[in-house]
């Protein structure tokens, strides 16, 4: 599939150097490379700068609220298995707002690939902190520093029994096509954390600071050697695979009523008429 096929004559407006375009392009040479067309593929987006990039990529789409894009995704899995789904949100709103859906996700393993923009800020609303702002770091509103520890991104989706866990980063564009390829090609919930440069609200770390930091590291599936790999230092951030297990049935295989039925339900709904549902409610 040639990668023009996923573009719009719109272009994105986020600031000069900001890694959402690594992002945006990672996916669309993963989709390309993966051959998944576009009437093939639907992205939930959510609400902060990655969203605004909603409309600049030729996918189904859905912009939902604050929070919400995992349970948009899951939704759209669930009523039609032939699509391949994402759900594409900050770090904010994943881990704030809709940081439920996160740990039902991966406790379901719905065969879905979560892309999470790990910026560090909430940058839309003009950087406040988020749970993976550094603890003391001053931000908006928070000149002497935030007060609350941080959560690392890893170690909580590891904590969960995940099937997939990676981390990207916004510097190293083939490297993280590679990594979202592989989280589609996985059988169950793949969450892909992106360190995503900010040069706006996270200005400290550069691509020279991530450079130092960035360090690649070779896919285990023992969890106890994958948690020591998320653990993020002052002198190294690792990137890759991090951890899988294939053996977790995906949340369908795991359902026994609808063990053998090869239809997806948005098929099987059209046989009713939605207008004798609406008029028994009259
Ligand atoms: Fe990108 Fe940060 Fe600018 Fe938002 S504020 S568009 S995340 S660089
Ligand atoms: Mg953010």
């Amino acid at each position: 599939m040639n990668i023009q096929e996923y573009n719009v004559k719109d272009q994105a407006t986020w600031c000069p150097g900001c890694g959402n375009f690594s992002i945006h392009t990672a996916l669309k040479m993963a989709l390309s490379e993966l051959n998944i067309s576009p009437s093939s593929t639907f992205v939930a987006f959510d609400i902060g700068c990655n969203g605004n990039g909603a409309d600049k990529i030729n996918v189904y789409g859905f912009k939902g609220l604050h929070g919400r894009a995992i349970p948009l995704a899951v939704g759209a899995h669930l009523a039609n298995r032939q699509y391949t789904v994402f759900a594409d949100l900050g770090d904010g709103a994943c881990l704030h707002e809709g940081i439920d859906h996160l740990i039902h996700a991966v406790r379901s393993n719905y065969d879905i690939t979560v892309l999470i923009h790990n910026n560090q800020n909430f940058a839309l609303t003009t950087g406040q902190a988020t749970a993976t702002t550094n603890k003391k770091k001053s931000m908006y509103g928070l000149s002497d520093g935030k007060p609350e520890k941080d959560i690392n991104i890893g170690e909580l989706v590891l904590s969960l029994n995940p099937s997939f866990f990676a981390r990207g980063y916004t510097g190293d564009l083939k490297g993280l096509k590679d990594i979202i390829k592989e989280g589609v090609k996985h059988k169950g919930c793949s969450i892909i954390e992106i360190m995503q440069a900010c040069p706006t609200y996270n200005p400290e770390c550069t691509p020279q600071w991530f450079g130092k930091r960035i360090k690649s590291v070779e896919c285990t599936n023992e969890i106890q050697k994958a948690r020591s790999n998320v653990i993020i230092t002052d002198k190294s951030i690792k990137v890759g695979i991090i951890y899988k297990n294939t053996k977790l049935p995906t949340f369908y295989d795991s359902i026994t009523n609808r063990k053998n039925i090869k239809t997806e339900l948005v098929d099987e709904v059209k046989q009713y008429n939605v207008k004798n549902i609406i008029k028994l409610l009259d």
